[in-house]
């Protein structure tokens, strides 16, 4: 699905979305299950693109659902492979997670890759601004390009309606309003989520209507 010329969903990732973002330096942002791994390729290629041509990897959060698929990606693309700095230890498995997301970082064994980049604040990586919105993680980032919000799990959509992350995976409740707050000053049309298509920034309002 083409969110505009240069912001694709890859339709493959259905569950734990992919984005691929089109420039001189093809990013792509998260990488969803690893079960999803030939229709995340699949649908690359009808990008036009295989993952060798693959300069950024960018993760924004440690969740094991986008981050599937990084180490065979980088393993495939050579790519810089980036992620939030204080999740890195729980990217590469040498700490866990508290609570209920711990408890799936075990169950849902998934092959570690190796961060190479973590960011600064306003960081562009292919165009795309870092936002950081932690609550979701510890470290958790949103990213920018034009008038579309890669919005990671700061925010997931279900039959077009924009709600927070769910609390019960929520690991700072008051950061992740904050974060809220704070990516919603932003400029934006478009809220692309992991989780539930796309909707318009109009409906950002409906994440305090719940
Ligand atoms: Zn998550």
């Amino acid at each position: 699905m083409e969110i505009s010329p240069k912001i694709h969903l890859l339709d493959g990732t259905e569950g734990s979305f992919s984005y691929l973002v089109l420039g001189d330096e093809p990013v792509l942002v998260d990488t969803s299950l690893a079960s999803r791994r030939d229709r995340l390729v699949r649908s690359l290629e009808q990008c036009g693109l295989k993952p060798t041509d693959l300069a950024h990897i960018v993760l924004t959060h440690m969740d094991v659902d986008h981050i599937g698929n990084a180490k065979w990606l980088q393993d495939a693309s050579g790519a810089t492979l980036w992620a939030p700095e204080v999740e890195v230890p729980y990217i590469h498995g040498e700490r866990k997670a508290p609570g209920l997301r711990g408890l799936i970082q075990t169950m849902m064994k998934v092959e570690r890759p190796k961060v190479t980049a973590t960011f600064r604040e306003g960081e562009k990586i292919g165009g795309l601004e870092v936002i950081p919105a932690p609550g979701h993680t510890i470290g958790h980032v949103c990213l920018l390009s034009g008038d579309v919000l890669l919005a990671g799990d700061l925010v997931n959509t279900r039959n077009g309606k924009l709600r927070p992350s769910p609390g019960f995976l929520t690991w700072d409740k008051v950061a992740l309003q904050k974060s809220l707050r704070d990516v919603g000053r932003r400029s934006f049309d478009w809220v692309c989520p992991a989780h539930g298509r796309p909707v318009p920034r109009a409906s950002w309002w409906d994440v305090w209507m719940n």
